[in-house]
């Protein structure tokens, strides 16, 4: 039972972009295959970037795949620590956000920060309806009903289309973050939208993260202060109380963790 609506949860449903087009890398020119000596060269590198820094892992990761490596961030202390380090390492590294239309305004302003901060102008990545189009279509708010559907037609397909032809990108997952994140690899191909990702924080800590946003001054989202560890979109957000799990307020009330970008 979900507690916002006093229904049923929906039955579980697989989303997928079943158009038959290449994606991701495969999409790319010249496109780029996970053929199994290139799993194994990924993998091979990925087990020598366990012991390197973050910034090495990036400075690998633009090195090997620039100008087809990109990021996406929703602008959460990962994010923003990564974007602070390709400030110094490859400021022309393209960055996304999945603007679903339910975003905090808070979260909005740190894009104009990071521009203000760093010259980094992160790119706007919409769903191909308004929030209000979306909502009409729909009878209401679906992150009310069908969260999975909200995030699939407002994340997961910008995401796709966005993916589309690079070869590679960063992501800004923690392996201490969840279950589901606990085996990323720090290099490793991304099977739902083909293409290589690159977790650089994946051996750091919640405390590494934040001890170096507050000796380097990196911006971040004054809602972390108003007791929200992890920060999505506004409706799917709630703050969490003390030994709360960091992602407990995310989706709350729904059998749901992760949005889709990061579990296969
Ligand atoms: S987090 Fe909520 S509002 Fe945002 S896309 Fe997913 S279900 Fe929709």
């Amino acid at each position: 039972m979900n507690e916002k609506s006093s229904q049923p949860d929906p039955p579980p449903q697989v989303f997928s972009i079943d158009s038959g087009e290449p994606r991701g890398a495969l999409a790319a020119d010249p496109p780029l295959y996970p053929t199994d000596e290139f799993l194994a060269e990924m993998a091979a590198e990925s087990a020598k970037l366990e012991t390197a820094t973050p910034q090495e892992i990036l400075r690998w990761a633009v090195d090997r795949f620039a100008p087809k490596f990109t990021m996406a961030t929703a602008f959460g202390p990962e994010g923003m620590t990564i974007m602070h380090m390709l400030a110094e390492i490859a400021p022309e590294t393209p960055v996304f956000n999945l603007d679903t239309g339910y975003q905090f305004k808070e979260t909005l302003e740190l894009r104009e920060r990071v521009k203000e901060k760093y010259g980094i102008e992160v790119e706007y990545k919409l769903p191909d309806t308004t929030v209000q189009q979306y909502e009409e279509m729909h009878g209401g708010p679906l992150y009310a009903t069908n969260p999975n559907q909200c995030c699939f037609d407002r994340k997961m397909r910008p995401l796709h289309e966005a993916a589309k032809g690079q070869h590679a990108w960063a992501s800004a997952i923690r392996r201490d973050q969840s279950p589901d994140r606990a085996a990323a690899p720090i290099v490793g191909w991304d099977k739902k939208f083909q293409l290589v990702k690159i977790s650089p924080l994946a051996n750091w800590t919640k405390n590494q993260v934040w001890d170096l946003i507050l000796k380097e001054s990196i911006p971040y989202n004054p809602l972390h202060d108003q007791g929200f560890p992890s920060i999505g979109c506004q409706p799917c957000t709630r703050a969490t109380q003390l030994g709360e799990d960091e992602r407990a307020g995310r989706w709350a009330g729904f059998e749901k963790t992760e949005c889709g970008l990061h579990n296969s």
